[in-house]
């Protein structure tokens, strides 16, 4: 490095260095943190963070870290709100829940247990859902990738709604089911002008799903009673998921007007969002990397719930119909992060800490590894044993994956840590699971809290056998093979 640039380099640091502190109060996000009661936690002053009266630090110490903890009482809170009939209303809506969330099985036989269906995108999906118990006609079929097999098992099964992704999926289904002699009970997913497109869904605008109906209704092996629309891009506010509706009902009526179609069932999809977490704006990620500045905290208050969520979609629907004297087709959603998300939590430790020049990195026990979501979602993180303390210094929060990429928070204020402090990541039941990888780590158990405080394994730690239980060369095996070796030399 030249004299030059390094004096330039040397100037930026002290500069931002100097600037940190003024613009942190200069330009201080109205809300930095979202208060612990919205998860029903509570401070104990002698024994941290508690949940359902149970202290978070008691769990780790007797079922090890990281953890994730699944939050029963919310769970179940969440199913509820979503199969309930809005006031004034004649029915709700019927609710599958999006596997890929969070493919615990565990979690999913609660929500069967409730009555929720099962949304599947995968032939391995399918599978756990049957070995799961869940009805066929409790089950919808989606996803642009559906293996042969995997279609003929559910047109034999009679699953309730198998939607074609692309035109060019009715054409096997129709095969199939000539093969199989079963009619399925098909929809085709639609793209809206709103939400993803690409891969995803036939798209309404230039008559491409017009046409794929026309095509499917053409075939008599085919029993076209539904349309499917899943939005993709987050649901956070009335006015996004309203229109996103107007554009799938003025579609319906198309469908009337055009085919003669009158639809059974109208599926929505998921996308609403879990109202604790939101995308962290790029303004706001990059002064938090350079100024420190707090990444402000979404106020969960503004985002649209689950009970008005329901509520909307049944009366859009039903006023739609009534307008046209048209009978009020089955209403289906597939929440995926707004059943899950804010009813799971992951417990971690600081393994070490690293002062800087200009800062302290905390190192975790838990990083993306575990948790992908936080590298660009703000999410509430607790000091769990001393959750009241003033939060006075500025941290850097990294896992142990030995990437510079594993970084959870690049600035956060945080108390006073010591090694073997635990911490807590809120909202960790969407995509946290499902994403997590092995990268030198084993991933983490899963337990159930209960609301009377009784906690219950759903899934093991992983051993370091688990890690390599797969390989051809187990080197369980080769270190026995060579003890022998050296035993008979
Ligand atoms: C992923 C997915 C969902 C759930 O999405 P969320 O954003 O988590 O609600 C629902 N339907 C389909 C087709 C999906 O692919």
């Amino acid at each position: 490095m030249s004299l030059k640039s390094r004096f330039v380099g040397t100037a930026k640091r002290q500069m931002k260095q100097t600037l940190r502190p003024v613009l942190q109060r200069a330009m201080a996000p109205a809300r930095t943190e979202i208060p612990a009661s919205y998860w029903g936690l509570e401070r104990e002053p002698s024994q941290g963070l508690t949940l359902e009266g149970v202290p978070l630090k008691e769990l780790v110490e007797r079922w090890g870290s990281p953890l994730h903890v699944v939050h029963l009482a919310a769970l179940r809170r969440n199913a509820e709100r979503f199969q309930a009939v809005p006031p004034g209303c004649t029915a709700g809506c019927e609710v599958f829940y999006s596997y890929k969330t969070n493919p615990v099985p565990g979690v999913l036989s609660v929500l069967h247990g409730m009555g929720v269906g099962a949304e599947i995108i995968s032939a391995y999906e399918l599978w756990l859902a049957l070995k799961l118990g869940v009805p066929a006609d409790r089950i919808v079929y989606n996803g642009p990738v559906k293996s042969e097999a995997s279609v003929r098992e559910a047109i034999s099964q009679g699953i309730q709604l198998l939607a074609a992704n692309h035109a060019e999926e009715l054409g096997s289904f129709a095969r199939i089911a000539a093969e199989v002699g079963k009619r399925p009970r098909v929809a085709v997913r639609v793209s809206t002008d709103s939400g993803w497109a690409a891969q995803f869904g036939t798209p309404i605008a230039g008559g491409a799903a017009l046409r794929a109906y026309a095509q499917a209704r053409a075939s008599a092996n085919l029993d076209v009673v539904g349309l499917h629309a899943h939005r993709g891009a987050t649901i956070r506010t009335e006015g996004e998921f309203t229109g996103f509706v107007e554009a799938v009902l003025a579609f319906t009526d198309t469908l009337h007007l055009e085919l003669g179609l009158d639809l059974e069932v109208l599926d929505l999809g998921g996308s609403l969002c879990t109202p604790s977490v939101e995308h962290i704006a790029e303004r706001d990620w990059r002064l938090n990397l350079t100024f420190f500045r707090d990444v402000p905290a979404p106020d969960p208050a503004q985002a649209l719930g689950i009970s008005r969520y329901v509520s909307l979609a049944v009366e859009m629907v039903e006023s739609h119909y009534a307008r046209q004297g048209r009978q009020r087709p089955r209403i289906f959603l597939e929440p995926g992060r707004a059943m899950t998300g804010d009813t799971q939590l992951l417990l971690g430790r600081v393994h070490t800490l690293k002062s800087g020049e200009d800062r302290t990195w905390a190192v975790l026990d838990m990083g993306v590894n575990h948790a992908e979501c936080v590298r660009n979602e703000y999410h509430q993180l607790f000091h769990v044993d001393r959750p009241d303390a003033p939060a006075s210094r500025v941290y850097t929060v990294v896992g142990p994956i030995c990437t510079p990429g594993d970084t959870l928070y690049h600035a956060k204020r945080l108390p006073d840590l010591v090694p073997g402090d635990t911490l807590a990541i809120m909202d960790a039941g969407a995509y946290f699971v499902p994403f997590a990888t092995s990268f030198s780590y084993p991933q983490p158990a899963i337990i159930a809290l209960e609301e009377d405080g009784t906690d219950r394994l759903l899934r093991r730690a992983e051993t370091f056998e688990d890690q390599v239980a797969l390989d051809a060369v187990d080197p369980v095996q080769v270190n026995r093979a060579q003890q022998n070796k050296t035993e008979a030399a």
